[in-house]
């Protein structure tokens, strides 16, 4: 007949259970323990201070009438917030203080009925306004599947990545890994799984984080003391997204936290989705334990994209942008930027910027200019084909000459230079470096580099023209 803190407690549960989703029953109800009834003031146990704010702010409401049907108009419920100041280390919670003496945190006595008190306790990962609704997705509603193109560079892992928008959590493709290098992609499609999956399903909560500010944010939290409500808040999320993963590297706090925070969702069948710039096998200062999670799932690469993608990535932009280009310019751009699309997005934007500015038509000479500067801003792989075109500019002969099996001076001098630049600057062997500059053999390609190391110590001129070169050759 006597009531305890439990049976209170159970009754008030199952009121409140069918009052609410499921899904934040389990969230925010089941992690609460009864503790202990006093005349009419039962104790409940939550697990931080965030946990706390975030009942007082949704569900004072049916906490107050769940309480009054069992207590009567005189409940009172006490908060007893447990303390657990880091992960793993887990401490006796406190004992409930008394109410006069509130500046405590760690503990709070709430009377029912429960006003909004302490509005100073804001949880900073809720942006101002919405708190009471849903966590900002941060999602970039312009990066969607429809904006990214598809080609055989990036099939398979846009296909998983519509897989897993279709399904959250529901694939085997969880965790997604997405990798590439840079410019490639990776961050447009990770947003845009996450668009489609709010498109999909509204209901459900998706972030999109980059490692960088999830590192930001962990480290925040460590000073303010409140890294529970950090692993909270990443806890409740269904779906997320964390961006450029590699950053993560050599920091063991924040690898520890995203552990735990991965587990987490991963075991409540919650989608998580990542990406780094380079393969799992090449990541560097992760831990094994965190690596050997993220092949759990999917590792998708996105490759390079191949001519056809390109001039249709290429296309794409100009239609959304509203700009018109002569076909032999975008296949210009598309033949002359190849490996970054972030890049050749870059060389579009400039070529309309310029011809805009100045008045001019886009020509393929203002393309070759601008593409120029994109080139070597990237530093160009210096080829041996481009070390002839520069020496032969140089001494002002054509590329035919400089290969042409003529014995004079100032010819040979110029086939030497391109012979040792070539060794110098490539990875070329030797015989490789001949067949390609008039079809000589290794030995001729060894004497000529010992020509130039000869004369650049014994003639003045001659080690000018060294110089000049070099300093062309790796502009
Ligand atoms: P990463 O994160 O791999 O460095 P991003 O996702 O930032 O690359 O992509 C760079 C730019 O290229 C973005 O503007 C993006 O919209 C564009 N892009 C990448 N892949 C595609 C694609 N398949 N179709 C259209 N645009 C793309
Ligand atoms: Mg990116």
């Amino acid at each position: 007949m006597s009531k305890t803190a439990e049976s209170v407690w159970n009754n008030c549960l199952a009121f409140i259970e069918d009052n609410i989703t499921s899904q934040a029953y389990k969230t925010w109800f089941e992690p609460i323990k009864a503790v202990k009834l006093t005349d009419n003031a039962l104790s409940i146990q939550v697990p931080s201070k965030f946990f706390y704010e975030w009942l007082e702010e949704h569900y004072v409401k049916i906490l107050k009438v769940a309480l009054t049907k069992e207590l009567g108009t005189t409940a009172k419920l006490v908060y007893i917030i447990r303390m657990e100041n880091t992960y793993g280390n887990k401490q006796p919670f406190t004992e409930k203080i008394p109410s006069a003496n509130r500046s405590n945190l760690q503990s709070q006595d709430v009377d029912v009925p429960l006003k909004n008190k302490s509005p100073e306790l804001k949880n900073p990962f809720i942006i101002p306004g919405i708190r009471n609704v849903k966590i900002e997705s941060q999602l970039n509603p312009n990066y969607n599947f429809e904006s990214f193109l598809e080609g055989e560079s990036n099939r398979l892992a846009r296909s998983a990545g519509l897989a897993v928008a279709n399904k959250p959590g529901g694939t085997s493709f969880n965790p997604l890994l997405i990798f590439g290098g840079v410019g490639l992609g990776k961050t447009h499609l990770g947003h845009a799984i996450g668009v489609d999956i709010k498109d999909k399903y509204p209901e459900k909560t998706v972030l999109y984080i980059s490692a960088e500010k999830f590192t930001q944010q962990y480290i925040e939290s460590v000073k303010k003391n409140n890294r529970n409500d950090f692993i909270h808040f990443y806890q409740i999320i269904d779906v997320l997204i964390v961006d450029d993963i590699q950053l993560l590297s050599g920091k063991a706090g924040t690898q520890d936290v995203f552990f735990h925070i991965f587990n987490h969702l991963h075991q409540n069948g919650k989608q998580v989705i990542l990406t780094s710039d380079k393969a799992p096998v090449d990541m560097i200062d992760i831990e094994q334990r965190l690596l050997s999670r993220f092949k759990w799932g999917l590792s998708a690469e996105l490759n390079h994209p191949d001519y056809d993608t390109r001039v249709a990535i290429i296309k794409n932009k100009l239609y959304r942008d509203g700009v018109e280009m002569p076909d032999d310019i975008v296949e210009f751009l598309a033949n002359n930027i190849k490996t970054n699309i972030r890049e050749l997005e870059g060389a579009i934007i400039s070529l309309i910027a310029h011809s805009s500015f100045n008045k001019k038509e886009i020509t393929i000479d203002l393309a070759r200019k601008i593409v120029d500067n994109y080139v070597k801003h990237t530093k160009r792989e210096v080829s041996i084909d481009y070390i002839q075109k520069v020496v032969s500019d140089y001494f002002q002969m054509d590329v035919d000459t400089l290969q042409s099996k003529t014995r004079k001076r100032h010819i040979v001098q110029a086939r030497q230079l391109a012979m040792f630049f070539a060794k110098k600057f490539t990875k070329a062997s030797l015989a490789s470096i001949g067949s390609q500059i008039g079809q000589r053999d290794h030995a001729t390609v060894l004497h000529a580099c010992k020509t130039v190391d000869n004369l650049s110590s014994t003639d003045k001129q001659f080690r000018k023209y060294v110089e000049d070169l070099s300093k062309k050759l790796t502009l």
